[in-house]
């Protein structure tokens, strides 16, 4: 009698898809394997392409991850992509569960006029173009002097403290060799983090502002106008070792090169001609019920680039039910639900499509574990597994060729051996086709146990 098991779809290998796999192949209440689908030739989402290259520490945490994708009940499909090789009926047809973790592709709009200049950019942009992600546009100019980066949170200071930070110390990470040539090469002398509340409202946590002191010759300013409230009449610990960092750094002279960070300002414009040229702000305050409102002073920051950092925003995915104004997928315990809160069947959700963009990656662990929880609930009061359709087939059908488990070996083999060579752990491929190429290996074996019901 063939064994007969659950057919898991985890859609999206970033951090959150793979502890979803992780959380599957740990338990012992129903059998399962997992196929775990992205589409991208290669694991590790936003950890790979997020987490800045000058944090290898933190990189790191892909080593752990490995591990879930090696272990023998989960197979690799890389280069496939829901929406254009795969549908979500295909999804349900060839599984009996889907768990969608595709995270968020996109980024919150400004909404001022001029966001359209050629200069203007997400700070996504600008991280995919510096991760060497396969997508990112090329090359990322980086004539102007001054940069404006709108936003008060962590991947804020990442962009600034990449800018900024002299090529050197950046030529030991997985860069592509493009990228390190272009920051060798930059015009950039200033950037001006702007925050539309206060130094004491920021998101930024300590360690990262901590760390651009220790910048080798990058000037950290805030200029003596800005108003600080005393660090030691707030209570929260992190904020005042925030505001202790900011008190230090106020009335600092610009340097060779500088971070400046300007509070309750907001962009209402951006300026130019054919390219950013100016970017206009208004000041604010909060009122007495703690709105932020418009002071009506302006001011204009003369800059040649202006980052948005101001949040990361999912697309409507495959025709799942979607919160717009949140820009994630609704779901109710990890069960993706419909407009009236009806579950629907055999589809979850997990990371920041499932929160938004929130948490450190750790968070999408116990994130994922409760949307396993309530999944394995279902299938174990299901009957029994009822996939009847193999997603090996119908991608031979399309002409699909996902890249298996050694496809991506052989990628990060390489990887590998191009960093040896430069005396660096790795420098990433960014070519879709040697990406490809590299990761066409013999197709994964595929899962026969339940496709005789076809
Ligand atoms: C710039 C930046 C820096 C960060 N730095 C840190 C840090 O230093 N420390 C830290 O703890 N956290 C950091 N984070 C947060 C961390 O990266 C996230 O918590 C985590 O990656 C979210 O995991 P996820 O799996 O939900 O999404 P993601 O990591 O985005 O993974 C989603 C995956 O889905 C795939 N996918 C998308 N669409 C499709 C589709 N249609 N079909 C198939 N596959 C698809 C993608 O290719 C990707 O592999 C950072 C985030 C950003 C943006």
């Amino acid at each position: 009698m063939t064994e007969e098991f659950f057919r898991i779809a985890v859609v999206g290998t970033g951090p959150a898809g793979l502890y979803a796999a992780d959380e599957l192949v740990q338990q012992d209440r129903i059998p399962v394997r997992v196929d775990l689908i992205d589409r991208l030739c290669t694991p590790f989402g936003l950890v790979r392409y997020g987490v800045a290259p000058d944090h290898p520490r933190i990189k790191s945490v892909t080593g752990a991850l490995s591990t879930i994708l090696e272990h023998p009940l989960v197979r690799f499909l890389g280069g496939v992509e829901l929406g254009s090789d795969i549908g979500r009926s295909d999804l349900l047809a060839c599984y009996d569960a889907v768990v969608y973790a595709t995270g968020l592709a996109a980024d919150r709009p400004l909404g001022v006029p001029g966001e359209e200049l050629p200069g203007s950019h997400s700070a996504r942009e600008l991280v995919s173009w510096y991760s060497g992600h396969p997508d990112a546009a090329q090359p990322f100019s980086l004539d102007a002097e001054r940069v404006a980066v709108v936003g008060a949170g962590n991947v804020a200071l990442d962009v600034a403290r990449i800018l900024t930070k002299p090529a050197a110390a950046l030529s030991y990470t997985d860069m592509p060799e493009p990228v390190l040539a272009a920051l060798r090469a930059s015009a950039v002398r200033e950037v001006t983090v702007i925050a539309r509340r206060g130094p004491e409202h920021t998101r930024f946590t300590t360690k990262e502002l901590r760390e651009l002191d220790t910048l080798d010759g990058v000037s950290i300013r805030v200029p003596a106008d800005e108003t600080l409230p005393a660090s030691d009449t707030v209570a929260e610990r992190s904020v005042r070792a925030n505001l202790a960092l900011f008190e230090k750094w106020s009335g600092v002279p610009a340097g060779e090169r500088t971070i400046t960070f300007r509070f309750w300002r907001r962009p209402i414009e951006i300026r130019g001609e054919k390219a950013v040229r100016e970017l206009v702000l208004e000041h604010t305050a909060l009122d007495d019920t703690g709105q932020l409102v418009a002071t009506g002073g302006t001011e204009t920051l003369p800059v040649g680039v202006v980052l948005r950092s101001v949040g990361y925003h999912g697309m409507p995915i495959a025709g799942l039910p979607f919160d717009r104004s949140r820009g994630v997928v609704r779901q109710h315990a990890g069960r993706i639900v419909d407009e009236e809160g009806r579950a629907c069947s055999g589809e979850y959700v997990a990371g920041w499509l499932k929160r938004g963009p929130s948490g450190v990656i750790g968070t999408n662990r116990a994130d994922s574990a409760d949307t396993i929880a309530a999944l394995l609930d279902d299938l174990s009061t299901s009957g029994g597994p009822r996939a009847v359709r193999s997603l090996d087939d119908l991608l031979a059908r399309n002409g699909s060729r996902p890249v298996p488990l050694s496809g991506w070996r052989a990628i990060d083999s390489r990887e590998i051996a191009l960093g040896a060579e430069a005396g660096r752990d790795r420098i990433k491929i960014t070519d879709w086709s040697v990406l490809r190429t590299l990761g066409a290996h013999e197709a994964p074996t595929p899962v026969v146990s339940n496709y005789g019901r076809e």
